[in-house]
């Protein structure tokens, strides 16, 4: 199994990271962090040192911290990509957040932010990895006109079964994550994606299937758990698979 989509490298971890890691690389084959702001990106470059060969690194830019961000910092951030891009196996996470980001210049901004990383994933021909909150069809439709690429994966995918099979049938990827495990919508969505075009992640440490607790990359075990009941397939067997797919997109 694979967490393709986590956060370890967030404060929420630095009482007990190491522990959390060896949970986690008993149950996993590998993790991809996800860069998330430019201290964040560093910080998952510097895990991947840490874990080589376990943690690899996506590196983008949040859509919510995209809104407020000035283009110094945007700068910064693309030279640091530009730099690292030997070390990194995706682009992201970037896309359009309209659920936090209500104000119309606010996401103006991230739009033109989001066309910036769409760029950057077509020159270096790295699978591209979306955070779409209420803005599942607009990203879809941005990416079918302006990517050039085919690997393009809807983190945390929670938006309507009709987009969902839209994603599918242009050959993109659903990331279901552990809120799958508690929200019957997602078990649907499950139910609509077939599993050649299904990853699985935890986006820790957000969304723990164990109420109160934060969440960790181990816990994806719960998502492969929830998938392969839907599937009526093994878990063993949604593990493999969701692997193979993982490893097929990301080339690790
Ligand atoms: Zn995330």
């Amino acid at each position: 199994m694979i967490d393709t989509h986590c956060h370890v490298d967030f404060k929420e971890y630095n009482k007990n990271r190491e522990e959390v890691m060896e949970r986690a690389k008993k149950k996993l084959t590998a993790i991809i962090n996800s860069g998330a702001s430019l201290g964040g990106n560093r910080r998952t470059l510097k895990l991947q040192d840490e874990y080589k060969g376990f943690l690899y690194s996506t590196l983008g830019f949040h859509p919510s911290n995209a809104s407020k961000a000035d283009s110094t910092i945007i700068k910064q951030v693309l030279e640091e990509i530009d730099t690292n891009i030997e070390k990194t196996v995706g682009i992201g996470e970037t896309g359009l957040d309209f659920y936090e980001v209500k104000e119309s210049d606010k996401r103006k901004r991230q739009l033109k932010i989001f066309d910036i990383f769409i760029e950057l994933s077509n020159e270096y021909d790295l699978p591209l990895v979306l955070h779409a909150r209420d803005a599942e069809a607009k990203c879809l439709e941005i990416v079918k006109k302006k990517s050039n690429i085919y690997d393009v994966i809807f983190h945390c995918y929670g938006g309507d079964v009709e987009t969902a099979k839209q994603i599918v049938e242009e050959g993109y990827s659903i990331s279901f994550s552990t809120l799958a495990c508690f929200s019957e919508h997602h078990q649907e969505l499950i139910e609509h994606v077939p599993i050649s075009n299904i990853l699985t992640e935890t986006d820790s440490p957000y969304l723990s299937p164990f109420k109160g607790k934060r969440n960790e990359p181990a816990f994806v075990e719960e998502t492969v758990k929830i998938i392969a009941e839907k599937k009526s397939l093994t878990p063993r067997a949604v593990g493999k698979q969701t692997e193979r797919n993982a490893r097929k997109i990301f080339k690790i």
